[in-house]
């Protein structure tokens, strides 16, 4: 459940303030939301590099940075529900993933190690090109392994939506985009040019081990 937040104007600078309980309060902190790299910047098609466990705790503010620049991109946009770290310029291995009202998730060193053998076709999108629809090909389900903060390793099986999602970020890690994997040369269509893409959800996100 959300706290409810106010502005503490006596401060300087004023400062954001949750109401965590009656008679306590906790500062927020301040959003730092990043620039989305945009299709054409070089360093979105690199491959980005492996963490170890030490370092999660050096990439703390980076991984902050990402989360708020994903919720301010969703609350504007009203889609966009997950990121990966080269977007921002931070060449690590790590996605944040907010699904509607689901706790968010931090995926770090995510591999994609078993697919499905049917693949489907959708129409993709990226907040580094909101404003290009792209056709892809990809299977249907596939599982997926990563380590959370703590260096747990997990292991999820994905279908439908989060199985896109979650393909199309890792492929960002690799340094490559949706552009590259367009069907044909029919396959690329501006968002407003196109019947607008269905943004109910739909799939599983179940956890193995
Ligand atoms: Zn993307």
């Amino acid at each position: 459940m959300p706290f409810p937040l106010f502005l503490f104007e006596g401060g300087n600078p004023p400062v954001l303030v949750a109401l965590t309980r009656p008679g306590e309060c906790a500062i927020v902190p301040p959003m730092a939301v990043q620039p989305i790299l945009q299709l054409g910047t070089p360093s979105l098609f690199e491959l980005c590099q492996a963490l170890t466990h030490d370092d999660v705790s050096r990439l703390d503010e980076q991984v902050q940075d990402l989360h708020d620049t994903m919720r301010a991109f969703q609350a504007e946009h009203g889609w966009g529900r997950a990121i990966a770290a080269p977007q921002i310029g931070v060449q690590w291995r790590i996605v944040a993933m907010r699904v509607g009202e689901d706790a968010p998730h931090t995926f770090y060193n995510p591999v994609l190690d078993q697919h499905a053998p049917e693949e489907v076709e959708y129409w993709e999108d990226c907040m580094s090109f909101p404003d290009l629809l792209v056709r892809v090909r990809m299977p249907g389900a596939c599982r997926l392994t990563y380590r959370d903060a703590q260096w747990r390793e997990h292991r999820v099986w994905l279908t439908g939506d989060y199985a896109a999602l979650l393909q199309h970020e890792v492929d960002h890690l690799d340094g490559v985009l949706a552009t590259q994997q367009a069907i044909d040369e029919r396959s690329l269509a501006l968002r407003g040019t196109h019947a607008a893409k269905d943004l109910s959800w739909n799939g599983e996100f179940r956890i193995l081990t």
